[in-house]
């Protein structure tokens, strides 16, 4: 028997219009590629507890029972601006839900555990490749601090699976206090089913806005603390150079989770108009472009809202959201120059940092650990391991720019040694680099799954820099460049 503390999902206790039962569709020979040690102690689970050929079984789809009943629930969304009338987990389950050590609620589901009605022409799987993806980077967007879901283990077996070429399967565990999206209200919505409708909204606010309660109205409160949590998160993103890559509505968490890693990509050189998902050819997911876009989804959330609130309160809610966004990204970036006060200008000194990054090839990451060694006085030389991020010639728009931090860090008494730690403390050293990713793909496609633990150890604290991690610190080697990451997974 399985060990694991599953309980039904509150979800489950919704009416059956809301998904369906499933059986999973088990691996041949599974195997662990993974399994998140410091997930499990939160959990109070020691790993050597959890690491049974039982639990292995549950958790990739191919123990004999599954009790609670799994579920797949059913949504649909605006997937590149077009709207889909049913999508749902069509490789996901929901497994049931478990109380961590404080007490709070976590969904398990498994990904890639076989078909359901909500599959469509697709086979349910999920392959190594990006199933370690979604591991790592889960953890690695956690490490920085930013909502999401979380990857609890993985695992593998060597059945085909066809996608440009042929793979191998695997299934994540992962977790997360609710996989509601966008589109579910979507789904409700668009089939006319209003009552399933706010069913849905009470349950999302008791569970988990139980504060929307209180106001006048709460539905209203709702959308507006959905709008805050998004603009959060995506801040959280443009701060690090995260690219989700598909960002339609069914991809969107209600509670402001990143969530549904796919084609997503940290950025390396600097390039606003960068587009992480090579199946994304109009750029509609670029990385400048993930603030509009996820205002543009919660309007479409907020239009489901119709009959809940006025659309005056939806028109203004949706008014107010850019500057909710622009308040969020400010107090995201404030820390990352080391600024302590605040000053109105203050935006315009990031978008002119980020103009004189643009088209100079410049890796992110880097140049935000850089910066922090920069000194306050005008005179002194900018340190060559910063203007050599810029290649070969002398960055004059960004040295003239750093004439106007350096100012502004005079004017606020910055002291040199004091904000250097503090922006370490904010800006990474390591991120998720495609390249990386790929490295310990490949390892763990040819059987060696070593290095995905260890990428995630560097990941799960990404600020402090450590000897034995310092090759992933390092950008993109030249072989590296070319790595295309499409929505195939
Ligand atoms: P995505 O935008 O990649 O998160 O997925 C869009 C929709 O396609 C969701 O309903 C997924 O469950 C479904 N889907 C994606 N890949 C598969 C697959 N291999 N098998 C079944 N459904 C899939
Ligand atoms: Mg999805």
């Amino acid at each position: 028997m399985h060990t694991l503390p599953l309980k039904p999902a509150r979800f489950a206790a919704l009416p059956n219009t809301f998904y369906s039962t499933i059986k999973p569709e088990p691996l041949n020979n599974p195997y662990w590629i993974a399994v998140n040690e410091t997930l499990l102690e939160q959990f109070g689970m020691p790993s050597e507890h959890f690491q049974t050929a039982s639990n292995l079984a549950y958790l990739s789809g191919s123990a004999a029972e599954y009790s609670p009943q799994p579920i797949a629930t059913v949504y649909s969304g605006h997937q590149f601006g077009g709207y889909t009338p049913r999508l749902g987990d069509g490789r996901a389950l929901l497994l049931g839900e478990t109380l961590d050590g404080a007490g709070n609620a976590w969904e398990w589901q498994l990904k890639g555990a076989g078909k359901t009605p909500y599959s469509r022409f697709a086979d349910g799987r999920a392959v190594l490749r990006s199933s370690v993806r979604e591991y790592l980077c889960s953890e690695a967007v956690h490490g920085l601090n930013i909502p999401t879901t979380r990857a609890l283990a993985l695992a593998g077996s060597n059945d085909e699976v066809y996608r440009e070429t042929v793979e191998t399967a695997a299934v994540v565990t992962r977790i997360a206090p609710s996989f509601i999206r966008f589109g579910h209200f979507e789904y409700f919505f668009y089939t006319g089913r209003e009552a399933e409708l706010k069913t849905l909204a009470d349950f999302v606010i008791d569970h988990y806005y139980p504060e929307c309660r209180q106001a006048g109205n709460p539905y209203l409160a709702l959308l507006h603390e959905v709008g805050r949590r998004t603009a959060e998160t995506v801040a959280a993103w443009q701060s690090v150079g995260f690219c989700h890559g598909v960002m339609n509505t069914d991809n969107m968490s209600i509670l402001g989770l990143t969530i549904d890693y796919g084609p997503f990509g940290f950025m390396e050189a600097y390039d606003r108009r960068h587009v992480c998902n090579h199946s994304d050819h109009e750029g509609r997911y670029a990385y400048h472009a993930q603030p509009y876009i996820a205002h543009w989804n919660l309007a479409a959330l907020a239009n489901c809202f119709e009959t809940l609130v006025s659309e005056d309160e939806v028109n203004a809610f949706l008014e107010q959201w850019p500057e909710t966004f622009q308040t969020a990204y400010l107090e995201k970036m404030r820390p990352k120059l080391g600024l302590l006060t605040e000053q109105k200008d203050d935006a315009e000194l990031v978008a002119d940092m980020f103009a004189a990054l643009q088209d100079k090839k410049v890796d992110f990451t880097l140049f935000f650990r850089r910066l922090a060694q920069v000194s306050n006085a005008h005179d002194d030389p900018l340190p060559s391991e910063l203007t050599a991020l810029f290649g070969g010639n002398s960055p004059q728009l960004f040295v003239r720019w750093a004439g106007r931090y350096r100012q502004r860090l005079r004017a606020e008494n910055n002291r040199h040694a004091e904000r250097t730690v503090r922006m370490n403390q904010v800006n990474p050293l390591y991120v998720l680099r495609n390249y990386l990713a790929q490295q310990a793909i490949e390892l763990a496609q040819r059987g060696d799954c070593r290095e995905i633990e260890r990428l995630r150890r560097c990941l799960e604290n990404p600020f402090e820099a450590r000897k034995e991690f310092a090759d992933f610190a390092e950008p993109a080697p030249e072989w590296a460049e070319g790595i295309a990451v499409s929505c195939s997974s």
